[in-house]
């Protein structure tokens, strides 16, 4: 699976472009989406170079992927999210609209959103 390495994501991650930063950890980072969905719209993003949830699930380590889903509720209990309850949603590939080839997780709450793709 190739990697675009100009994606918005791998600049944000190399520090090329400023992400507006909610919280990392040693494999991944948490940052508020730029165009907000909900009152709370967070991505969660992988540091390494992995194109979908496939690709993460065949080639993250298992601390790539323990560290990607602590980072995941870390962010939701800080936000209350895990009381209030919340939307998470991956996308991938063409149909499902993936926008930017990096894998990433929508965090979305704050507010109803089941109305909400
Ligand atoms: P997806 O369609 O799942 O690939 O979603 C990509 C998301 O990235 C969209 O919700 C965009 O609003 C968001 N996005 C694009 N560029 C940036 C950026 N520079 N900082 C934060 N979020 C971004």
């Amino acid at each position: 699976m190739n990697y675009d390495e100009i994606n918005v994501f791998r600049q944000i991650l190399d520090g090329k472009i400023a992400g507006d930063i909610v919280l990392t950890n040693e494999s991944a980072v948490a940052i508020n989406d730029i165009m907000p969905k909900a009152k709370i719209h967070i991505l969660v993003i992988p540091r390494g170079r992995f194109v979908d949830f496939f690709d993460f699930h065949a080639n993250a380590s298992s601390i790539e992927k323990q560290n990607f889903y602590d980072l995941i509720t870390e962010v939701l209990s800080m936000r209350g999210l895990d009381q209030a309850g919340f939307k998470l949603i991956t996308r991938s590939g063409s149909d499902g609209g993936q926008e930017v080839p990096h894998f990433h997780v929508h965090i979305l709450g704050g507010e109803f959103v089941g109305n909400l793709s």
